[in-house]
């Protein structure tokens, strides 16, 4: 048997084990590519994660960590998982950094594992404004096993309520507040955030799971000097494999390791942990530092766009690579304007608004940019919203219209 490293290789062998299965990688390619992801946690990884990802480390079992392992055989998995903890450290600053969480949902259960008891008393960010559903959903671990108190935005600007966050948390005293949204179109005023903490003697949990890949590039406010634990995805805006990641000081690094593995993770993903390294790597380098530049230039680029358009964007724009906004000025709710958006190829979600019951819209640049476009797409874009959303442009012209455009930008050549 042979293995080969080569995505179009991989996909040759299944092709002939397995067509059923190779049908269908081929067809997400295909339609990865002929589409436009405008999902905000999503993006496009290189050749060269997707080949660590593809490779032979899947098949190690490393339970433990690097140097303190419950199997044989794992001195060069464990090289990978240094390589990756070094460069976390070095690109974020961090003392600590444990790479093994399965997802960004698992690095926020270890981090309340290793901060709480159930029972306790935690403030986040509500989910109608914006709070992921480990920020206390009923239907989540969070909101069983913690007392969530939800904090929220101001109606008019869109903006997190700074008074609300500090009366509800001398009123509270909770035990964690919690910043981090999977929708808020600007930066976290971190330092707030751990004034707040500190006069309430609470920690300071910085949910960074979308903006940390800005972070990396220097286009996002660093929440590792200002947060006790930073949780994270590397899957987003990062562009790394899907998983987590925990940032800590080195006093909370027992703690923190001891949370994810044994307590809540068996054997570590060593496969994923190779392509995190990779991702690291690239993250590090100036070309991500232009591309995380760029994404935040698209995404005002966007917003202005859909702006003009006619739709409310909320806040009135953005500094990160998300933007949220109610298309109801042009006749068409959230949940409508997603299903035509959809037929046309332009690929989103729906989302809460801070300022009403009906939904709104919730899009992100980050695969976009990876795939080279500019401004110049990000008014086209715009446009092409505004016309399939008014119901100018009939469903078939646009979708021609968006397939030509993404045809101009393969995200895999
Ligand atoms: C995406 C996200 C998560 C969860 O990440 P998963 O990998 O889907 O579990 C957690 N918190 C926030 C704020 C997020 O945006």
């Amino acid at each position: 048997m042979s293995v080969t490293h080569a995505p179009e290789g991989a996909v040759d062998v299944l092709r002939r084990q397995d067509p059923e299965l190779a049908e269908i990688l081929l067809g997400e390619l295909d339609r990865q590519a002929t589409t436009l992801q405008l999902i905000a946690a999503e993006n496009f990884t290189s050749p060269a994660v997707l080949a660590a990802l593809g490779s032979p480390l899947a098949n190690k079992y490393a339970e433990g960590y690097p140097g303190a392992r419950y199997h044989g055989g794992c001195e060069i998995v464990d090289v990978a998982e240094r390589v990756a903890v070094q460069r976390a450290q070095a690109l974020f600053g961090a003392e600590h950094a444990n790479v093994q969480s399965h997802s960004g949902s698992s690095a926020v259960l270890a981090a309340y594992a290793a901060l709480l008891r159930p029972g306790d008393t935690v403030l986040a960010l509500g989910l109608p404004y914006g709070g992921h559903l480990t920020h206390g959903s009923p239907a989540n671990f969070s909101g069983r096993w913690f007392d969530f108190v939800g904090y929220g935005v101001d109606a008019e600007t869109g903006l997190i309520d700074h008074d609300q966050v500090r009366a509800l948390a001398r009123t509270h005293r909770p035990k964690a507040i919690v910043c981090g949204s999977i929708a808020y179109p600007r930066h976290i005023d971190y330092a707030f955030f751990r004034e707040v903490a500190d006069e309430v003697g609470a920690y300071l949990i910085a949910d960074a799971a979308h903006p940390i890949g800005l972070v990396a590039g220097g286009a996002a406010p660093n929440p590792v000097p200002y947060a006790d634990v930073v949780c994270a995805t590397t899957h987003k805006v990062l562009r790394g494999p899907r998983g987590g990641m925990i940032l800590c000081g080195s006093e909370l690094a027992e703690r923190v390791d001891r949370a994810v593995f044994p307590f809540t993770q068996g054997g570590a993903q060593m496969h994923t942990i190779a392509a995190k390294a990779v991702a690291f790597g690239e993250a590090a380098t100036p070309a991500f530092s232009a591309y995380a530049h760029q994404v935040v230039a698209n995404a005002r680029m966007l917003a202005a766009g859909l702006a003009a358009e006619g739709m409310v964007v909320t806040t009135g724009g953005t500094d990160t690579h998300l933007i949220t906004a109610d298309p109801a000025p042009l006749g068409v709710d959230g949940r409508r304007a997603r299903g035509r958006l959809a037929a046309a190829g332009l690929i989103l979600d729906c989302c809460a608004l801070p300022h009403d019951d009906a939904r709104g819209l919730r899009l992100g640049t980050a695969a976009v940019t990876t795939q080279g476009m500019g401004e110049r797409e990000m008014e086209r874009i715009a446009a092409l919203f505004g016309g399939v959303l008014r119901g100018e442009v009939d469903g078939r012209r646009a979708r021609a219209e968006v397939r030509e455009l993404a045809g101009r930008f393969p995200p895999y050549s």
